[in-house]
């Protein structure tokens, strides 16, 4: 092999959730990451309808090129198709920059330090060294990965701009193509399909087309592209993000932390020990990304960012500023042909619940339920709605029965049983259910919505118990609506710890 430059050294992944996981002796769906500045959830536009198609042809290649995703994102960036280099991801792009620049004997510079670490290995790859003196090549980061700045873009030409976090801050390179400058983005951030590997780049017409020409000839491949088109029809809202990165920041400056100012999905947070730190945090499941004298934390959403700042407070000795998060607690994902669900299930909460699905009235329905049962309660989900409601009602239900299930463990030490009435305008519903482990639904319910008893059922088959509901009234929604609350009413008796002994004269259940 060609000998490198004696700096190089290659990439350096992160450990594996499995080998985390094993770490901190927890199930790998426990773990959270906040170390790959990912999003949280995939778009619902990335489910397995959108690559049916593309799946069904999959023995061939994308002949000519993915037309239509190039269209999407000249579309997309105010650019012409001519402008538009495809490749795996940013990384590809930048390796790709890298050596249609950069050969032996060359310099390429790289603006800001801390940066990006690719941008050196592919220099280093492409044989070039890494410096300032009279450099064929410039790479910046904007924003700046890890510390989220957005500085004034380097005055050399040729300049790579690395945009993969343009969708959280807007600035933007573009109106310089024609001036030398090269826009690198991807999918894998805002687009939240980092696994699908699709990034792009925009260059003036002449130096796309020999970019192209220097391109491997398939490094997207269909899938990925239409999973990335789909995205591009209905782009994300980085609103909720921005708004949780500076809670998140005044949570941990609250803790006497100092992050920098940031205009990314992650906060890059000064700290004495990285190391350290890093290592404790692993050892809870939960993974930020250090660096010789910061960690670097992926904004999520307030409940798994206040795992984060819960678990910083512990360790470095400091009153947590964030309410804490409910005991008996699991994640559990639901992924089938027909729909996805993400649930996060504390039995001993405080009734914080959210559930977006899609499934209109059951999701009120099950956040009905959560509330009345005390539970902290995440359920999120995409499923194939087009088809009607009924596979992610009922998928929503399992999800959160096999939580259930998972939260109560052995089942040791529970009251078993819970009843309850609950009248609600002109309807009443009773409710008795015992999680005694065995399945069962006697649901009587006078009117019923559509779905109302079959999600009740569901609910007992995967949360292992018997829900007898009898629920009369005029208004179909109110029955409906009594007979969750009633159930959530007896489950929270029924989920009680009471002892650590087995509920059953039997001694097992
Ligand atoms: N550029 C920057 C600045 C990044 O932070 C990352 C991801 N860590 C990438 C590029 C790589 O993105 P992709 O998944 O598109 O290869």
């Amino acid at each position: 092999m060609r000998a490198l430059s004696r700096d190089f050294v290659g990439y350096g992944w992160a450990l594996s959730t499995a080998e985390i996981a094993r770490l901190a002796g927890i199930d790998p769906i426990e773990v959270v990451r906040f170390d790959g500045n990912v999003a949280g959830a995939p778009l619902t536009s990335s489910r397995p309808g959108t690559v049916a198609g593309a799946l069904a042809r999959v023995n061939t290649y994308a002949h000519g090129g993915h037309r239509e995703l190039i269209d999407g994102i000249a579309r997309y960036t105010g650019t012409s198709p001519e402008n538009v280099v495809l490749g795996a991801g940013a990384d590809d792009l930048i390796l790709l920059c890298a050596r249609a620049f950069a050969g032996p004997g060359d310099t390429v510079a790289v603006a800001d330090d801390p940066t990006y670490p690719l941008f050196r290995i592919a220099a280093w790859l492409a044989g070039a060294e890494v410096g300032d003196d009279d450099p064929v090549l410039t790479f910046c980061c904007r924003p700046n990965n890890p510390t989220g700045a957005v500085d004034p873009l380097p005055a050399a030409r040729p300049l790579v701009v690395d945009e993969a976090y343009f969708e959280y801050c807007g600035e933007t390179g573009v109106g310089l193509l024609d001036e030398g400058v090269i826009v690198i983005r991807t999918f894998s951030k805002a687009f939240a399909l980092a696994g699908a590997r699709v990034g792009f780049a925009l260059a003036d017409a002449d130096t796309a087309r020999e970019l192209n020409a220097r391109q491997a000839p398939g490094p997207v491949s269909t899938i990925s592209a239409v999973l990335a088109a789909a995205a591009l029809e209905a782009p994300p809202d980085v609103g909720l993000v921005l708004e949780e990165r500076e809670r998140l920041a005044h949570a941990l400056r609250a803790l006497g932390l100092e992050p920098l100012q940031s205009h990314a999905n992650f906060l890059y947070v000064p700290v004495h020990e990285p190391h350290e730190l890093t290592e404790a945090l692993l050892r809870q499941g939960l993974a930020v990304r250090p660096f010789p004298n910061a960690i670097r934390v992926s904004v999520i959403d307030r409940e798994d960012d206040d795992l984060l700042v819960e678990a910083l407070a512990r360790l470095l000795e400091r009153p947590s500023p964030v309410a804490p998060a409910g005991g008996r607690r699991v994640r559990r994902m639901r992924a089938t042909a027909e729909t996805r669900v993400a649930v996060r299930l504390a039995l001993d909460g405080a009734s914080r619940v959210r559930v977006a699905t899609g499934a209109g009235l059951y999701d009120h329905f099950l956040e009905q339920l959560a509330f009345h049962a005390g539970f902290d309660l995440i359920l999120e989900g995409a499923g194939d709605l087009e088809t009607g409601i009924h596979h992610t009602a009922e998928d929503a239900a399992l999800a959160l029965g096999d939580s259930l299930t998972a939260a109560l463990g052995d089942r040791r030490g529970i009251a078993r049983y819970g009843d309850a009435v609950v009248p609600m305008d002109d309807a009443v519903a009773r409710a008795a259910v015992d999680l005694g482990g065995r399945p069962a639904a006697e649901l009587r319910l006078e009117h019923d919505p559509g779905l109302a008893a079959h999600v009740l059922g569901s609910l007992a088959q995967a949360g292992r118990l018997a829900i007898h509901v009898e629920a009369t009234g005029r208004d179909e929604h109110h029955v409906a609506e009594a007979a969750f609350k009633a159930v959530g009413r007896a489950l929270r008796t029924a989920v009680r710890r009471e002892g650590d002994g087995i509920p059953s004269t039997k001694g097992t259940l």
